[in-house]
């Protein structure tokens, strides 16, 4: 029983996880695809300095908090909209992920 419960933990974490990263993705497409610009290219980068967001900055949820929601390089707040679109991404994953 508790290989199955871990299993199940695991499917849900994955969920919220890919939940998350979908959540991310949507705030990137709302940001860039009203003024034309490509979901694809540039990489991402701050809206203040400019700095380009390294990879293990651009972590769904973990980064934000770590960042304590601010850029790296300059301190310019991280918009709180961008974060609760991760962790409602990730709720909605987790939620799907309970059907499995
Ligand atoms: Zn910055």
């Amino acid at each position: 029983m508790p290989d199955v419960m871990l299993l199940r933990g695991s499917v849900i974490l994955l969920g919220a996880a890919f939940g998350a990263a979908c959540g991310s993705f949507a705030a990137l497409v709302v940001d860039r695809v009203p003024q034309g610009g490509s979901i694809l290219h540039p990489p991402s980068t701050c809206a203040s300095c400019g700095a380009r967001i390294a990879v293990y900055d651009n972590i769904p949820i973990i980064s934000w908090l770590v960042l304590r929601g601010r850029c790296r390089r300059c301190a310019t707040a991280i918009p709180v909209s961008l974060f609760a679109l991760e962790v409602v991404g990730a709720l909605a994953g987790a939620c799907v992920a309970t059907w499995f």
